[in-house]
């Protein structure tokens, strides 16, 4: 049942216990941890927190459902019909699902209605299509052997997600690794566990079997650590911090040995030069930094203007940041929500201090906007200096740093002189400037006049924010081991 708040439908929260096994279970400790509404502070509900226990318990669980399970050895076009039905399951369900996404994550409601949620969907969907399309290959070798390639599914994957796109995250992960016919163990973040458990209710609904997909809500230290060091997972997908990426690499290194991959932190570079349309640029900056609340890892967060358009531009990106509307997530009119918790809310005022004392020109907002909750103003420095902390550091919140330059020869080697290599924009006319800034840029995306499009797109870092790529049929190709097989054409030799 759902209550009213404002004028807003707040979701009842029905799942809150591990799914092991195709069973919603309390954790084996009976320890919980609480999840707050952004908007207040105040709990919303209280989750199982998952240890060790309770992922040996899943991961026994998704070993079993693999070596000796369905799932893995059904047609893999009768698996993208049961993810099919999945995907529509999830689609039935999105006016809950985002006011639960709405509540747990700060997000806005209507874009998690007609954005997010729709996109898990379809990204199901894309999965389930190509989960038929996967093939090995034919090889005559020498001396009268013939070889062929078995694309075989890599077995009990371990996926870790954050907390700022909790359900595309979520099928970003499993999705592709249904389609290879892989078992898993989802760790959704610890504060935002409610949309994931709903989505393995509807796994279950969809007819996946047991075993196959296991939520593990729980802390990184306990639950996440303990699959990362997992004697049989196979295989970790990490999506989170460069720090801890670092944690799960070494972890998976000591243990077995398994693959990881790693989709980490950002400081993307936009690059806005002297021949753009000033509107436009102002509006692409905009939605590059502050969409998602700056809570994205893809933020266009340091944006070089060039020189000739550097004062126009910094004047009317002050102006039209003080218009975006900061407030209670749930009401349409608002463009920016709360950020997740308190934790990352002090951690970017402590920033927007930072750069204040270290002598950046504050242009608009720097303050929190709220008595209560999480809200911070959008916030825009210009006068930015390379190696000021707002300029290299990933925030994670409504903040740009502008910074000046005078040719795009300058504005590459300053693009390029991070330890991250997420992303990357440039704004111009000049379709010769636009190549050799895509081509010149160390990053796994470069958008030109426009920022954030990604679809089906293969997606993933390059220098430390990290390795191997979601998305796209290189999303899918990740959960495949490839199997060669050798026989002789006419009969054994020996
Ligand atoms: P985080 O690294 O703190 O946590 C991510 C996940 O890892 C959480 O589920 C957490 O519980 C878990 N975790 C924490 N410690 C762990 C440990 N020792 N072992 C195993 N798991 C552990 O990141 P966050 O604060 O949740 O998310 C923000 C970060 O994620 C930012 O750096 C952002 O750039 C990054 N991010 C990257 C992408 C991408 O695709 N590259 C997308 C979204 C977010």
């Amino acid at each position: 049942m759902a209550t009213e708040c404002n004028g807003s439908k707040i979701p009842e929260v029905k799942f809150t216990k591990l799914f092991i096994n195709g069973n919603f279970v309390d954790a084996v400790s009976g320890k919980t941890l609480e999840t707050v509404d952004p908007r207040t502070g105040e709990v919303i509900a209280t989750v199982a927190a998952g240890d060790k226990e309770d992922v040996d318990l899943a991961v026994k669980a998704a070993r079993e459902a693999f070596d000796h399970g369905k799932w893995p050895r059904m047609s893999a076009f009768e698996r993208g019909r049961i993810m099919m039905k999945y995907a529509d399951l999830v689609d039935q369900n999105v006016d809950e699902l985002a006011a639960l996404e709405c509540l747990d994550a700060g997000k806005l409601l209507l874009f998690n209605k007609f954005f997010d949620i729709p996109i898990a969907a379809n990204m199901l969907r894309y999965y389930a299509g190509a989960a038929d399309k996967i093939h090995g290959e034919t090889l005559k070798l020498a001396g009268e052997f013939q070889g062929y390639t078995l694309r075989e599914p890599i077995g009990v994957v371990g996926h870790i997600i954050p907390w700022n796109f909790p359900t595309a995250m979520f099928f970003y992960k499993v999705a592709p690794a249904l389609a290879a016919g892989c078992t898993m163990i989802v760790k959704p973040a610890e504060q935002t566990p409610l949309t994931a458990l709903y989505f393995a209710h509807l796994a279950k609904q969809a007819g996946i079997p047991d075993g196959v997909l296991n939520v593990v809500t729980g802390y990184g230290h306990a639950a996440g650590a303990a699959i990362t060091s997992h004697m049989d997972v196979d295989m970790v997908s990490f999506t989170g911090s460069t720090e801890v990426g670092k944690l799960v690499m070494e972890a998976a290194a000591r243990s077995n040995l398994k693959p990881v991959s790693l989709e980490l932190g950002g400081k993307s570079p936009l690059i806005i030069c002297d021949d753009a349309d000033v509107d436009m640029a102002v509006g692409l900056a905009q939605n590059a930094v502050f969409f998602n609340k700056g809570e994205i890892c893809i933020a266009g967060s340091r944006v070089f203007v060039q020189e000739g358009i550097y004062d126009e531009f910094v004047r009317r990106i002050a102006e039209s940041s003080k218009k975006i509307v900061v407030g209670d997530p749930f009401q349409p009119h608002v463009n920016q929500g709360p950020q997740v918790d308190r934790k990352q809310f002090e951690k970017v005022l402590s920033y927007i201090d930072h750069g204040t004392r270290e002598g950046a020109t504050l242009l608009a907002g720097g303050k929190p906007c709220s008595e209560k909750g999480f809200y911070i103003e959008p916030t825009v420095f210009a006068d930015v200096e390379d190696d000021m902390l707002i300029a290299k550091d990933e925030i994670f919140g409504p903040v740009m740093s502008i910074m000046k330059f005078k040719t795009i020869d300058e504005a590459i080697e300053r693009a390029n002189n991070t330890r991250y290599g997420l992303a990357a924009g440039v704004v111009t006319k000049d379709i010769n400037i636009a190549n050799r800034v895509s081509r010149s840029i160390r990053a796994g995306v470069v958008w030109i006049n426009c920022y954030l499009v990604l679809e089906n797109l293969p997606f993933g870092g390059y220098k430390m924010s990290g390795f191997g790529r979601d998305g796209g049929m290189q999303g899918l190709e990740k959960y495949f081991q490839t199997k060669s097989v050798v026989t002789p054409i006419y009969g054994s030799p020996w």
